[in-house]
């Protein structure tokens, strides 16, 4: 079953902006009358991650510094283009750092995956089948 989702509504003054969560005759703000009208709030998981998100302090267009970072062709000339010029290094790394154990534990898995690499293709090809039965 879909969830609804509740629909709040509030009334906003169209004299000076005040709100309300009630209709009432008199801005509670400005104390002008008959200015609230109903309006729609916002839903708040409309931004749920608005919290997240960092905020900085506003520059002048003139403070910004436009920093190039040396790029390395790829030798395919579209993709250079589509890449802004060619690979950066250091573009892609990851958001978050893993504690040791848990590196450790995927190191672990590498090997074991490794270990399974020779195994598996001899399989694949059908080498095992020719050895056990040639
Ligand atoms: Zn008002």
């Amino acid at each position: 079953m879909a969830k609804v989702a509740k629909v709040k509504t509030l009334y906003v003054c169209t004299e000076c902006g005040g709100q309300a969560p009630k209709w009432q005759g008199q801005c509670p703000a400005c104390g002008t009358w008959n200015t609230l009208v109903e309006s729609v709030a916002e839903s708040p998981s409309a931004h749920r991650f608005q919290a997240l998100a960092k905020t900085s302090p506003v520059q002048r267009l003139s403070e910004i510094e436009a920093s190039d970072v040396p790029r390395f062709t790829t030798g395919i000339g579209e993709f250079d283009r589509v890449l802004g010029g060619g690979l950066v290094a250091g573009g892609v790394v990851p958001s978050h750092i893993f504690s040791e154990p848990v590196r450790e534990a995927v190191e672990y898995l590498e090997y074991v995956g490794y270990a399974l690499v020779v195994p598996f293709a001899a399989w694949a090809i059908g080498l095992l089948h020719y050895v056990r039965y040639h």
